[in-house]
């Protein structure tokens, strides 16, 4: 039997067009192999946001080929963002062991169907599994708003919305399997319906989904600073099942540089934002994504981003040093920063954030907080909670349940706590051993 293999690298959107390669794999009568060495078909899925990502996918394509020189085996599929722009260096370096090379544009089924010739597969029908407890629904593929830096409108292609009724019917799947909490995804998912003429589609698909019987928990990525309205906040205030968490990227906290990258506000327009979600959602944990040494940032660029951050205080920062993709418009500008320069305003706000994110989840200490368990251990089960911090639980649960926890420690990266109400769940589990004897 034939056994294929997975890597993936980058965005939630990639995670999921992984999974759906998996399942197209199994139904097709391949089985999933330990590691890359005793696979016949490595499928790289591949990002190109920065330059390191794209390097770690030239290694893989590499390694594989020496393994094909060596055993005549495995042979690679690449996909994802670099296959879209860079298929001519991936042959290079992989040469003869590149089977295949699909854009990352090509919607999914266009890229089963290269696959099935490629395996000579006649038939293939789809084998749904779901096994996670939470699962990715991306409703909207690529993005319009070319952020001077960003090389996804190139990888990804334009926007293109899922239909209202594609999506609720995969939730509604997805629900009926046991799945817990669903993850919408889009790279700027307020732009959701707007190719297919939906008004106010991003805040209306919420509102559906919110309505599922089953679903416990609703989040989404990446809503865009720009397209967030007063309306759609005080809308999604009525949302029972969305979970209290802002993912808002600011990339910089200076106006020159801002208007540089062409991200459409304004540093106080940010903070006015920030400002109205602290106001209608007090609970709610809020992170970001911050580039440093974008080109021309200055010293005085940088402190302003300084002190939008201690403004803030994001309970997480996603930071990246700028890295220049081929073909965008900033790779081209003047005044690109020294390696030097960017390690050294990272590490500066490395430092100010882990302090600032330890002191935000300390703050949960002696509260108490639900966990959706994904990860059970012998006396330990780990989740998240709705403001998505990840909570290691002392006690015991099941896979997909809510439980409620008090919160006893916290450092920057996680929260720890114990059960509440542990004897209702000894007697339960003491119940369920005798049901099992
Ligand atoms: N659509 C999302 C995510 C885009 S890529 C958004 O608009 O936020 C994810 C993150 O990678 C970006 O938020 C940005 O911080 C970072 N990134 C993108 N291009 C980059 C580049 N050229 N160099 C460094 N970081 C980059
Ligand atoms: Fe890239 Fe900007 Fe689109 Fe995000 S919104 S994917 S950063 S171009």
């Amino acid at each position: 039997m034939r056994k294929f293999k997975i890597v993936t690298y980058g965005c939630q959107i990639n995670v999921y067009e992984s999974e759906k390669f998996a399942e197209f794999f199994k139904s097709s009568g391949l089985v999933e192999a330990k590691g890359i060495e005793d696979a016949d078909i490595v499928l790289l899925n591949s990002c190109a946001v920065r330059g390191k990502s794209e390097q770690k996918l030239y290694s893989e394509v590499g390694y594989i080929n020496k393994l094909f020189k060596k055993n005549g085996k495995p042979v690679s599929v690449v996909t994802g963002c670099v296959a879209t722009v860079k298929e001519k260096e991936i042959r290079r370096i992989g040469q003869k062991s590149v089977a295949l090379v699909m854009k990352g544009t090509r919607s999914l089924k266009e890229r089963f169907d290269a696959l099935k010739q490629f395996l000579g597969i006649e038939f293939v029908e789809q084998r749904r599994e779901v096994q996670g407890v939470f699962a990715y629904v991306p409703i909207i593929f690529g993005c319009n708003n070319f952020c001077t830096y960003c090389i996804v409108p190139f990888t990804k292609g334009r926007e293109r919305s899922r239909t209202k009724e594609e999506v609720l019917s995969e939730v509604r799947f997805l629900l009926d399997k046991g799945t817990k909490e669903v993850v919408l995804l889009g790279q700027n998912i307020n732009h959701y319906g707007r190719d297919l003429r939906y008004k106010n589609g991003f805040i209306e698909i919420l509102e559906e989904v919110n309505k599922l019987p089953g679903l416990e928990r609703l989040r989404y990525l990446t809503p865009h600073p720009a397209d967030f309205t007063t309306d759609d906040l005080k809308r999604m205030q009525q949302l029972n099942k969305l979970c209290p968490h802002f993912h808002l990227p600011v990339q910089s906290g200076s106006d020159r540089i801002l208007k540089l990258m062409k991200r459409g506000y304004t540093v106080s327009q940010y903070e006015d934002l920030i400002e109205q979600v602290k106001k209608l959602f007090p609970e709610a944990s809020i992170t970001t994504d911050i580039i440093v040494g974008f080109p021309t940032e200055t010293e005085k660029d940088f402190e302003d981003t300084k002190r939008l951050v201690l403004n803030v205080e994001f309970d997480k920062i996603f930071l990246a040093a700028y890295s220049p993709r081929e073909g965008t418009v900033a790779a081209k500008m003047d005044g690109q920063i020294e390696e030097s320069v960017k390690k050294e305003r990272l590490n500066t706000l490395l430092q100010i954030e882990d302090e600032i994110s330890a002191r935000k989840n300390r703050a949960y200490i002696g509260k108490m907080t639900e966990v959706l368990v994904e990860t059970v251990k012998e006396n330990e089960v780990i989740g998240r909670n709705p403001q998505d911090k990840l909570v290691i639980v002392e006690g015991k649960g099941r896979r997909g349940e809510i439980v409620s926890v008090k919160v006893t420690d916290a450092d920057k990266m996680h929260l720890r706590g114990v059960l509440r109400g542990t004897q209702e769940k000894d007697e339960r589990s003491a119940l369920e051993k005798t049901e099992n004897d």
